[in-house]
């Protein structure tokens, strides 16, 4: 029986006399199927009840909406109507569902529509220790929700029913929502359920492979081979490892693999060598025989050291010893470790995000009665899935993640460290039915020093104006007064606002609105189409609004090349040195062909190149904006093939032009997919835009870098305004910008800085040293 039910009276009666309710189970304790099925045999979502709303489940994975929805409705008995799910692209909602099981993101939008939620009664939050941050906004709205639904019962307004609130977690730290007064003024009462877990032997590897791939397929042969019944569950962060990993394990493992390796076998021994086969069978007899269970799991590795950390156990040379020792012993390659043969086939199953819903349930399927099912999976079998019948967890210790780079304001999926408490719950995956293995792929060393406790919530790693902007897509509009579970700086969010006003993807806030409200203005239709970009605002900006003139490409460079950062070497990088630490070589060079002056007289030549250079790409637009010159370097830089000779003959970083590059691919398949009738393709071949395309990049860039706009001081001095024609160049003349107290001066290294200096400039970024330097410029059009 599973855990929940025994706790079953308790959670029904917390939830019927309280609005809300936390509840806290170990993963596979029944939470997600159990819980709605409660409130269903209540009587929720019966349309002649006393709650005749649905039953509403949220879900951060679409795999666990689908997979739940159906399980659920086959304990129950119901269709895939009663018992419906709904993910972006997908439902199977009718009038007649009464659980529906759906993405948080879903919600969300369905809030912005139907602010009361008034078709359902009862709403669930699941798996809100992820901290996603739709599962925190969720969490926010509905605290008001809920209030609202409340008085309106009490006004007894139209029938209205109150909604109740359900947050579920697979860990008990929940104290920024049940301790959070701005959230819930009255603390919510927690109910526990106590969870049989079996012990579960943790084995770290003694170093961490940079290729864990290689070395997840290593470990699952290794136990397959060596080890007693009982299913593999192995971690890895995405799609394209976990095919892989699944073809590769097929080609060794799978049922017709072996078949054909029985084939031959046959046909060796036939030719009498009859002294391999014996030996050969022994092995596999210690393997298959489920009898055999005393076979110790840790036989099976002599590269894994036991739970305690080796440092605590060796101090000093001893440790170092202890290591260099198993290093020796662990380096065979991967075929050897294959080399050992099984009758037993692998039951191969992937588990990921994006696949389909059918292929999703294979894992609930039972393996056929003679393999071993081995699931590959992504970190949606942390806590959203639980497999049954799992007693051996491989952990890559990594996960795909959705990082937020503060220098460049680009979203982007990167592979970063697990948490503790992640790899504490795959670790607990090999507990469920009994006692269990976990092998972590990398040592404890690493996991002690470099893996965090939790992790953080995700609203707490994204930039604040994409969060502004995302709540005012939902038509969250008081950003600043939102019960965040955990909130953002508060000036931070008011900053942002006003960015997102002057990107125009907020409308103007009244001034009639009282003074003593925040004033908030909502989303426009540039702002909804900014949302859907994984950019910073600004760059969004550019990119919703460059579809004039056939500019798409073009813009999609600027910000690719924007994010990553000015690709060009500085003057001083150019010089060859000459300072007596020159490598001997060059010195020899030196000797041969006249000494000293012939370094200068090289460096003279780089100088006279490298000055020829900027002169070259600065020229498209005409000396006025830096973001044109990057436009110009990586529009030759792909014309040339992308080669590592263009970029030490341009003076360019090679590192910097490949990321712009993928960054350019990336970006134009977002185009693509939100615009296809733009009709945008990738091309190394782009023409150098013409006068009015270069016009209208110029007047993207200054929208979106509109509050970040320099004044040539002499304009608003009151003293000397002058029309500037004193100034033959840049150097050294004073600027005012917008929320600088200082003075701020053209860079050196800026395309304006030989010239006369413009009247307005916009900046990307402000640098002291010196002085304080803006970077990054275009020269405002003269209106
Ligand atoms: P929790 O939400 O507390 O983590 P669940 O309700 O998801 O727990 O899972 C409870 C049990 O139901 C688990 O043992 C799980 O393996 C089993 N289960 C869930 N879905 C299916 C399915 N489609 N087929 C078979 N068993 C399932
Ligand atoms: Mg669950």
């Amino acid at each position: 029986m599973l855990p929940v039910v025994t706790e079953e009276q308790p959670i029904m009666e917390a939830i019927m006399l309280n609005p809300v309710v936390i509840i806290c189970g170990e993963t596979g304790s029944g939470k997600t199927t159990q819980v709605p099925q409660f409130l269903h045999e209540a009587g929720f979502g019966n349309s002649d009840g006393d709650n005749p709303g649905m039953i509403g489940i949220t879900q951060p994975r679409r795999v666990a909406a689908i997979s739940m929805a159906k399980r659920v409705g086959y304990e129950l008995s119901l269709t895939s109507s009663q018992v419906s799910h709904q993910i972006r692209y997908d439902a199977t909602v009718s009038s007649s569902t009464s659980i529906k099981f759906m993405t948080d993101g879903v919600l969300l939008r369905e809030l912005a529509t139907d602010f009361l939620l008034s078709k359902y009664s009862v709403i669930i939050i699941d798996e809100a220790h992820e901290r996603s941050i739709n599962t925190d906004i969720l969490i926010g709205v509905l605290s008001r929700v809920i209030k609202l639904r409340e008085e309106m019962w009490k006004e007894d307004k139209e029938g209205t029913k109150p909604l109740r609130l359900v947050i579920m977690s697979a860990t008990l730290r929940i104290s920024d929502f049940s301790e959070n007064k701005s959230l819930f003024s009255v603390s919510p009462p927690t109910v526990n359920i106590a969870v049989r877990q079996h012990p579960v032997t943790v084995h770290f590897s003694r170093r961490t492979p940079a290729d864990y791939v290689t070395e997840a397929i290593k470990k699952a042969s290794k136990i397959h081979t060596r080890l007693p019944p009982g299913g593999i569950l192995i971690f890895l962060t995405g799609q394209n490892e976990i095919t892989g990993v699944c073809r590769r394990l097929e080609e060794r493992y799978g049922r017709k693999a072996l078949k054909r390796k029985q084939k031959d076998r046959l046909n060796r021994t036939s030719t009498g060598e009859q002294k391999f086969r014996q030996s050969d069978e022994r092995t596999h007899k210690l393997i298959v025989n489920p009898t055999q269970a005393d076979v110790e799991a840790e036989d099976i590795d002599n590269d894994v050291e036991d739970f305690a950390p080796v440092d605590e156990r060796f101090d000093g040379d001893a440790a170092e010893e202890y290591r260099d020792d198993l290093e020796s012993e662990g380096d065979e390659d991967l075929d050897n470790e294959l080399g050992i043969d099984t009758e037993v086939p692998m039951h191969i199953v992937p588990l990921y995000s994006l696949l389909s819903s059918e292929k999703q349930m294979d894992v609930f399927n039972p393996p056929p009665p003679d393999s071993r099912l081995v699931v590959v999976a992504t970190n949606v079998a942390e806590t959203s899935v639980t497999i049954p019948g799992i007693k051996y967890v491989v952990d890559c210790g990594r996960m795909k993640e959705r990082r937020y780079d503060v220098a460049n304001g680009i979203h982007a999926f990167q592979i970063t460290w697990i948490s503790k408490a992640s790899a504490a719950q795959r670790a607990g995956r090999a507990g469920r039915t009994g006692p269990g293995h976990c092998y972590r792929l990398y040592s404890s060393a690493l996991y002690e020093h470099y893996f965090q406790q939790f992790n953080p919530p995700e609203i707490l790693r994204v930039p604040v104006d994409a969060i502004v902007l995302q709540m005012k897509n939902m038509h969250i509009d008081a950003v600043v007064n939102f019960p965040f579970p955990t909130p953002p700086d508060r000036f931070a969010l008011q900053k942002a606002e006003k960015v997102l006003t002057h990107l125009g993807a907020l409308k103007k806030s009244s001034t009639l609105t009282s003074q003593l409200e925040p004033v908030s203005g909502q989303i426009t239709d540039l702002g909804r189409t900014m949302a859907l970009f994984p950019l910073s605002p600004r760059y969004s900006r550019m990119l919703a609004a460059g579809q004039q003139h056939q500019c798409l490409p073009y813009v999609i460079t600027i910000v690719s090349a924007m994010s990553v950062g000015d690709p060009f070497l500085h003057e001083e990088a150019v010089q060859v040195e000459d300072d007596g630490q020159t490598s001997s070589e060059t010195e020899d060079v030196a000797q041969l062909s006249g000494g000293r002056g012939m370094i200068a007289e090289r460096n003279r030549l780089r100088r006279k190149a490298y000055f020829e250079v900027q002169r070259e790409h600065a020229s498209l637009g005409e000396f006025t904006s830096d973001s044109l010159k990057i436009l110009s370097v990586v529009g030759a830089y792909e014309y040339h093939g992308g080669a590592g000779a263009f970029c030490s003959d341009h003076f360019v970083r090679l590192k910097a032009m490949e990321e712009i590059h993928k960054l350019r691919t990336q970006l134009t398949n977002i185009v693509q997919m939100y615009f296809p009738t733009t009709n945008v393709q990738f091309t190394s071949k782009l023409p150098p835009p013409n006068k009015i395309q270069i016009k209208v990049l110029k007047q993207l860039i200054c929208a979106a870098f509109i509050d970040q706009v320099a004044v040539r001081k002499d304009l608003v001095s009151h003293h000397n305004p002058s029309s500037g024609s004193q100034y033959s160049n840049s150097h050294g003349v004073p600027y005012r910008a917008v929320g600088i107290s200082e003075d701020v001066f053209i860079h050196p290294s800026s395309v304006l800085w030989n010239l006369p200096p413009p009247n307005y400039i916009v900046f990307q970024e402000v640098v002291r040293t010196t002085r304080v330097f803006v970077k990054g410029l275009t020269a405002v059009n003269p209106a």
